[in-house]
């Protein structure tokens, strides 16, 4: 046996167990919980629920905005902006960090976007030592980074909830990215739904979290209370609609090829540490999710994982030596 014969995952997947069919624990939740996580005619009226809620809030607050977005320059953000203004009738504010990994890509797109859409958006510099020790910390204990981009993003959209009387926080992860590591209920929309950082910060890292509460850089800001919810766990829109919908909506420019993250330049480097650490690629367990969905087959997925592996296996030493560059303390 090679891996899940539902889903392919392999056999080295991060907590994977099997049953004596071959089919692995997470195939199982998501055969369990289908009818509840695929009906988006309740999912959707769950979403428009909290909209309702945190507009009363906000009203209640006399702040400005009803909810809070961040844009990387990617589809998702994007996407999400237009339908909170649009669907929802909501008062949106967003906002970027810049982590200095933006490509000319996503910062073309955000200026698309906030000229078609008028909404406000602030940029976000954290402290550039800061940012150093958190990537160099996070490389040398986890073998990763995009952690610390996660962490920064929601840090910071609570705070600013907090900071503007905001409610609610929405955010793009997408359906695959929530789901590639549920095998129960807990920390996992629409099951749960975050009311604070931690809890959120739960949602993406499970357990470790409460190990990064005991660290005194990490603030978990216990005083806000905001709740986050995944757009794309309540709404069901393919990557390809949603690209097709932001080019005819407000002229976005999609990117060239299918690159995943096309508005990171150290995406590459993200694959070599997946590989060098977890023996798979970034996507491996998305596209397993993607299978479970029926959005893919088992034999596309696989595909396109190897792909993946063939295409990250040498990275351009070039961006290898550029990300160095980056996240490495400065004596
Ligand atoms: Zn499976």
């Amino acid at each position: 046996m090679s891996g899940c014969v539902k889903c392919g995952l392999p056999k080295t997947y991060q907590n994977i167990r099997f049953d004596e069919n071959h089919v692995c624990n997470y195939c199982r939740f998501f055969e369990e919980h289908r009818k509840e996580l695929t009906d988006f005619g309740a999912l959707e009226e769950q979403f428009a629920q909290e909209v309702r809620a945190a507009k009363e809030k906000a009203a209640q607050n006399g702040a400005k905005y009803d909810c809070i977005t961040g844009l990387s320059g990617g589809k998702d953000g994007a996407y999400i902006t237009y339908e909170l203004q649009h669907k929802y009738g909501m008062r949106v504010l967003t906002y970027t960090l810049d982590n200095g990994f933006g490509t000319d890509f996503g910062r073309r797109n955000i200026e698309i976007l906030l000229e078609k859409l008028d909404v406000e958006h602030i940029w976000i510099n954290v402290k550039d030592s800061t940012l150093r020790q958190f990537y160099s910390a996070s490389m040398k204990l986890m073998k990763n980074f995009c952690s610390v981009c996660f962490h920064f993003c929601h840090y910071y959209s609570h705070l600013l909830a907090s900071q503007y009387g905001i409610p609610l926080i929405v955010n793009g992860r997408t359906r695959s990215q929530v789901l590639q590591s549920a095998d129960n209920k807990k920390g996992i929309e629409p099951f749960e739904v975050s009311r604070s950082l931690k809890s959120f910060e739960y949602q993406m890292f499970g357990k470790l979290t409460d190990k990064l509460d005991g660290y005194s850089c990490i603030d978990f800001l216990p005083d806000v209370e905001a709740t986050s919810l995944s757009f794309f766990m309540y709404h069901d829109v393919g990557e390809e609609e949603k690209m097709q919908f932001l080019e005819e909506k407000i002229g976005w420019i999609r990117p060239k090829g299918s690159v995943p993250h096309p508005e990171c330049w150290a995406h590459p480097m993200a694959e070599k540490c997946s590989l060098v650490k977890h023996g798979y690629p970034v996507r491996t367990g998305e596209l397993a999710e993607l299978v479970r969905e029926g959005a893919l087959t088992l034999e596309e997925a696989v595909r396109e994982r190897e792909a993946d592996r063939e295409a990250y296996q040498d990275i351009p030493p070039e961006i290898e030596a550029r990300f160095h560059e980056r996240v490495s303390s400065k004596k």
